[in-house]
């Protein structure tokens, strides 16, 4: 008889299962917590048992098992493609939203969102914007990696790219809806009208705000970007670079010591980096899948578009303190405000 690599039990049924040995208890749970699903799923959190389903998935991950799999019935790129239907459909129908901030939003749970009474060309760009963030961070908390984290690491998540995400979903859209510039429904410029005047100041600040508008739509036309590359590219961008972040330890007047941990304990990244990694590698075999020979240079280019993203960022970033420079970041939203 074997003993169980992850509760160490022996027992008679202990047998090779997923490259390592696992007694049938624990390769229970690994597979029933590891298939993705569709629809946003409960956290597993400790509950300090023999059994517990959280301590023995972390050590699957421990020993290099995969944290996300596939099914039959749900395969990643249906899945993907479902949450991304509910995104968009919220984003085009549903009613501008009241202005809260990132923390405010997490603490009331689910959004409701609300079928739009007004006209699309009413909204303006402040109230598109907001919708597109607010959507964005709902279509964000579906993620199956959102099951292992705790609520401040879900927080500190999300926070770290919804402005990244949004901004990535805004080119899609206009992409998809033949544009070659970055811009609203209705055709309402991304840049709100009161900063129009700081467009006409120079003309290196109109390249500014050009390349933010145009640089990644041009990529994604370049490479005939489709729907499955962007959304597995959405999740990746989402997950971010994966940096595992110290805790700060400072010393404050009175001398005492104060430790002040990161957002996301070390053991966070490393589900997040396995979602990443699970999303980077179904990106390449649908690359090899249709492109044979080529997959691996297709695979290259659209992970340039990953760096885009950051350059457009960068320079979001840049406009945001000309806006402030000029005073005219009077309306942007909480969520715009609070990302720069
Ligand atoms: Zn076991
Ligand atoms: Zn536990």
């Amino acid at each position: 008889m074997r003993a169980c690599q992850v509760c160490e039990k022996v027992e008679a049924n202990v047998a090779t299962g997923y490259g390592i040995t696992l007694c049938n208890g624990c390769k229970m749970v690994y597979r029933r917590h590891t298939l993705i699903k569709e629809e946003r799923q409960e956290p597993i959190v400790c509950n300090h048992s023999k059994r517990c389903h959280r301590c023995t998935l972390i050590k699957c991950l421990e020993f290099g098992l995969k944290m996300f799999r596939e099914s039959k019935e749900v395969q990643l790129l249906k899945a993907l493609n479902a949450r991304n239907a509910v995104r968009s459909s919220n984003f085009i129908n549903s009613q501008p939203r009241e202005d809260l901030n990132l923390k405010e939003i997490m603490r009331r749970g689910p959004i409701k969102f609300e079928t739009k009474t007004v006209n699309i060309q009413d909204l303006n760009s402040h109230q598109w914007a907001n919708l597109q963030m607010v959507t964005t961070i709902e279509f964000m908390k579906t993620f199956d990696v959102m099951k292992h984290l705790t609520e401040t690491e879900v927080t500190g998540f999300i926070k770290k790219t919804y402005f990244n995400t949004a901004i990535f979903f805004m080119a899609m859209n206009s992409y998809f809806s033949g544009q070659s510039a970055m811009m609203f429904p209705g055709n309402k410029d991304v840049f709100p009208e009161e900063t129009a005047p700081i467009h006409e100041i120079g003309s290196s600040y109109w390249g500014l705000f050009n390349s933010i508008r145009c640089e990644l739509i041009a990529k994604f036309i370049e490479l005939q970007v489709s729907q499955d590359e962007l959304l597995l590219l959405a999740v990746v961008i989402s997950c971010g670079s994966i940096i595992t972040e110290k805790p700060i330890v400072i010393e404050d007047a009175n001398g005492e010591i104060i430790i002040n941990h990161p957002p996301i304990s070390t053991l966070g990244s490393q589900f997040i980096q396995s979602y990443r990694d699970f999303h980077l590698t179904a990106l390449f075999d649908n690359c090899m899948k249709n492109e044979n020979a080529h997959g691996h240079i297709r695979y290259n280019n659209l992970l340039s578009i990953i760096q885009l993203v950051t350059q457009t960022m960068q320079k979001l970033d840049m406009t945001y303190h000309l806006f402030q420079l000029y005073q005219r970041d009077g309306n942007l939203s909480k969520l715009v405000r609070e990302f720069f």
